[in-house]
């Protein structure tokens, strides 16, 4: 589990501004597709993601923060989003309200991992789910929506990979087909495998072993068993992206961990060693069943989710920084004006500017150096000689000649002073 810290102070996380700045980027992004946010417990009954996630899931059977409280209930910290909003969904009777709904949530998931690169205990997802439209346009407004996220951050060479897994129609038989093979070379399978072989045997085929990743090489392929309808699903699903312009690889390995999907899953996958094997930053699909399985309504449904820890981390990576730095420094020349600034820069803040001031006290110079560290766009010298004329100077700290400023007028000097090209800052006001 992490700490995010805010600027420049060393970490292996990104720091908090680059957090935010994908906050701001989804909320953004995902409002102009007409998601709303939910927010839910971090806290459930265990008893939810037994049933939905499903119990042979490494993560229900393996990874889950499962205790009792104090009236004997078992409860667990929520491992993913989805069964969370789908529980609100069917107890605040949504689908009662309106036909088709979505939303879209941004916050901490608690899973026992093993320690990896890219891997956490606590770690933060953002993720969207649209419930009441089983239609390949549901699935595509969803990935659409993942790629203009994924543009707006600045993220590239994250590329999408699409399969289908059938429907209860369709996938029984080609479960069947896939564990006849797998079960012919059950000896060259990981000891995980092997159990998934009885438990789950679909999680074979996006095992990470090499060893089993060479086995599934010649698998039987999901998408030549698919029904009529599920074909016809998938195929409309590509020739949407297409019309979007969406690019795509077909990637019949795509399974996803739970066991709750059916049709479309996809994957976005990053190219990139800084992830090393923990290269996927999100993934979803179609969950149709998952519903009425709930003791919901019988409602389609079709979601994703994304994990911040790495996206912020690819951020991190490409050497952008998302610091917000002050418009000025307030800075005291004597003893005698240290009240006549403090106030100042109160002023300052309630008119609007992002102002510091070092409350230490100390000489000018020390002062200066701090002003410095800080990136502040402008710094102010309050001194006798600026209380008694009651003008200032404004100084650019990047260069450049200083502006005299009146004291009763230094928001609108500072909002009106030519932008120098400050570094980091750009991308934040976006
Ligand atoms: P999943 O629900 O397992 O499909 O996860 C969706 C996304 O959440 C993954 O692609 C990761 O980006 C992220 N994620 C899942 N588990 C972790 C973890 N333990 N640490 C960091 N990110 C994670």
């Amino acid at each position: 589990m992490n700490d995010l810290l805010p600027g420049e102070l060393s970490s292996d996380m990104a720091p908090i501004e680059t957090w935010q700045f994908v906050e701001r980027a989804t909320r953004e992004v995902f409002s102009r597709f007409g998601y709303g946010e939910v927010r839910t417990p971090v806290l459930e009954d265990t008893g939810l993601f037994v049933r939905s996630v499903g119990e042979e899931t490494d993560i229900v059977g393996k990874e889950m923060y499962t205790f009792e409280d104090k009236g004997g209930r078992s409860l667990s910290l929520r491992p993913e989003g989805t069964a969370p909003a789908v529980r609100a969904y069917i107890e605040h009777s949504v689908s009662n309200q309106e036909p088709l709904t979505r939303w879209y949530y941004v916050g901490p998931m608690f899973r026992y991992e093993r320690m990896k690169t890219g891997r956490y205990r606590q770690f933060y997802q953002i993720g969207a789910e649209a419930l009441g439209s089983k239609e390949a346009a549901q699935d595509v407004e969803l990935m659409d929506m993942v790629v203009q996220l994924l543009e707006r951050i600045g993220l590239k060479d994250i590329s999408l990979n699409l399969n289908s897994l059938g429907d209860d129609a369709c996938r029984p038989a080609y479960q069947q087909k896939l564990v006849g093979y797998l079960k012919s070379h059950r000896e060259e399978l990981c000891e995980d495998c092997q159990r998934r072989l009885e438990t789950n045997p679909l999680r074979v085929l996006d095992c990470k072993n090499p060893k089993c990743q060479a086995v599934v090489q010649a698998a039987p392929n999901i998408l030549q068993e698919l029904c009529e309808p599920c074909k016809a699903h998938f195929d409309e699903v590509k020739r949407k992206l297409d019309a979007l312009g969406i690019r795509y690889v077909v990637n019949p390995q795509i399974v996803r961990g739970l066991d709750y999907y059916t049709r479309t899953t996809f994957e976005f996958i990053a190219a990139h060693p800084a992830l090393g094997t923990a290269s996927t930053v999100g993934g979803g699909g179609r969950y149709d069943k998952l519903l009425k399985a709930l003791g919901g309504p019988d409602v389609p449904a079709v979601g994703f989710a994304l994990g911040m820890d790495r996206l912020t981390l690819l951020l991190k990576e490409s050497g952008q920084k998302f610091s917000d730095p002050p418009d000025l420094f307030v800075a005291v020349a004597d003893e005698g004006s240290a009240d006549a600034a403090f106030t100042l820069a109160s002023k300052l803040r309630k008119e609007g500017l992002r102002v510091e001031f070092d409350t230490r006290g100390g000489s000018l110079k020390s002062q200066m150096k701090r002003a410095d560290k800080t990136k502040a766009r402008f710094t102010l010298v309050l001194g006798q000689a600026e209380r008694e004329s009651g003008k200032a100077q404004l100084k650019p700290m990047a260069g450049g000649d200083p502006i005299a400023v009146s004291l009763t007028e230094v928001t609108q000097a500072v909002r009106s002073a030519p932008q120098a090209p400050a570094p980091q800052a750009t991308a934040a006001q976006g």
